[in-house]
């Protein structure tokens, strides 16, 4: 028996009594001869309310003071689960990310991990313990200030720890039996996937479908690790996610199945789209713009240059961000304004995206055409397009999101004729 790293997203702590669940759930891993090191998020929505209160404080805080507040819902949610193993008669020992060795870069609220040295780990489970780590967090390497991996980043930091110290599998428990064709809570008919490509499941957790981080699934393809998704709240196996197909999946007995065509649809609701209207259409605009916003550290997502007018010789040009970073790229593009000599911003953040991610697309010319009937006959207007060998993605009302999704999930065929996709937990915030 090898060891195991097992995540806990915040829904499955929510309350004591899910810590108690949980801490059972790890002492059973433990009994069965494991080497067990946990990797827990905060309690529930605790991060959602730490930033609200940050807000209320000040509409634009230092990103030092802002990791310092955020890191301590996973201080809360850790320490409470030590207890509630100790409870149950098993050694159990938090850490912190600090603590556990989790070595970052300096950016604030979206830290890069460089480097991990588990020591105080090893030493944990190698005197018999149960180690907890606490999700989502690191120190940084120059400064050695604490700093946040950014949201959803327990994922990031249980596949850091598992390729760190070796482990067989990490397991990232959540309040779905898995991977879904679809977000469950949006599409009732979703599909429970046995098997997901690394790749596949990369362009569905970029394209929004949050039961992984991108970044996590970025790490566990470079080192190899296995990541098994499944729930907290029941005993069935989850969705196995790993760069080559396993021969038999656990839950596929002999059945071999061909690569499907579509993985699956995600959708995203958390980005805004900023309008540049009024630019001059010469050599060297988009640079200027582009190197404003990433000299602010803003990762962009969809660009988007209209054809200019030819009596004004001015073009518009949209781009997608997280919504959390709408501030600051308006301020920075304000400050660039000289330099760039646009007419004026608009921030619209009632969008939403959808994806079509599927790696059998490529060879098949066909997708393209449905995809975009299936938007139409749903009534959904489009304001931007993107794509890439394996997905599909376009920009729409956020209002038109739901309808949208389960539009084109029906139309290729993706919807379960029987049991509906359960959600076990968690506010879907
Ligand atoms: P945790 O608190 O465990 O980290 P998250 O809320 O981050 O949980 O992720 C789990 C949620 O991801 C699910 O409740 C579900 O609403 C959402 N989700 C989005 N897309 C998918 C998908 N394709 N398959 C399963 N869940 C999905
Ligand atoms: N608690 C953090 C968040 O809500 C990290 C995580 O849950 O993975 O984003
Ligand atoms: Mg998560």
């Amino acid at each position: 028996m090898g060891l195991v790293v097992q995540k806990y997203g915040g829904s499955s702590v929510a309350d004591a009594e899910g810590i108690k669940r949980v801490a059972k759930r790890i002492v059973e891993a433990k009994k069965n001869g494991h080497q067990v090191v946990v990797v827990v998020s905060a309690m529930g929505d605790t991060t959602d309310e730490l930033i609200d209160l940050a807000e209320q404080v000040s509409p634009m805080p230092a990103g030092r003071e802002f990791d310092m507040l955020l890191t301590a819902g996973e201080r809360i949610s850790m320490a409470l689960l030590a207890m509630a193993i100790k409870n149950l008669g098993h050694e159990a020992q938090s850490f912190t990310g600090s603590q556990a060795g989790v070595i970052t870069d300096s950016v604030h609220n979206k830290a890069r991990i460089i480097d991990v040295t588990p020591g105080r780990i090893r030493t944990a489970l190698d005197e018999g313990n149960i180690a907890i780590v606490a999700g989502f967090q690191g120190v940084s390497q120059d400064k050695k200030d604490i700093t946040t991996l950014g949201r959803g980043g327990s994922d990031t930091t249980a596949v850091a720890l598992a390729a760190a110290l070796n482990a067989e599998v990490c397991e990232i428990y959540t309040d779905v039996d898995g991977v879904f064709t679809a977000d469950p809570r949006v599409v009732k008919k979703a599909r429970k996937i046995d098997w997901i490509s690394s790749e596949d499941m990369l362009e569905l957790a970029a394209s929004g479908s949050k039961v992984l981080l991108h970044r996590c699934v970025e790490y566990a393809r470079r080192y190899d690790i296995p990541i098994h998704v499944r729930s907290s709240f029941s005993g069935l196996p989850g969705t196995w996610v790993s760069n080559e197909k396993p021969e038999k999946p656990e839950s596929q007995g002999d059945q071999q199945v061909e690569h499907a065509i579509i993985s699956g649809v995600a959708h995203d609701v958390s980005e805004a789209k900023i309008t540049v209207v009024g630019v001059p259409d010469k050599p060297g605009e988009a640079a200027v713009i582009f190197r404003a916003i990433a000299d602010a550290e803003i990762n962009i997502d969809m660009i988007v240059q209209n054809v200019s007018a030819a009596s004004t010789g001015l073009t518009d040009i949209s781009f997608t961000l997280p919504k959390s970073e709408g501030r600051k790229a308006i301020d920075a593009l304000e400050k660039a304004k000289g330099g760039i000599g646009f007419e004026s911003l608009r921030y619209d953040d009632q969008i939403g995206k959808i994806s079509l991610v599927g790696a059998g697309m490529k060879t098949n010319p066909g997708v393209t055409a449905s995809f975009f009937q299936a938007l139409s006959d749903a009534g959904v207007n489009i304001e931007l397009i993107s794509t890439s060998e394996i997905r599909i993605s376009v920009v729409t009302r956020q209002d038109d999101v739901p309808g949208a999704v389960r539009a084109v999930h029906s139309a290729f065929g993706l919807d379960s004729d029987s049991d509906e996709a359960v959600v076990y937990g968690g506010t879907g915030r």
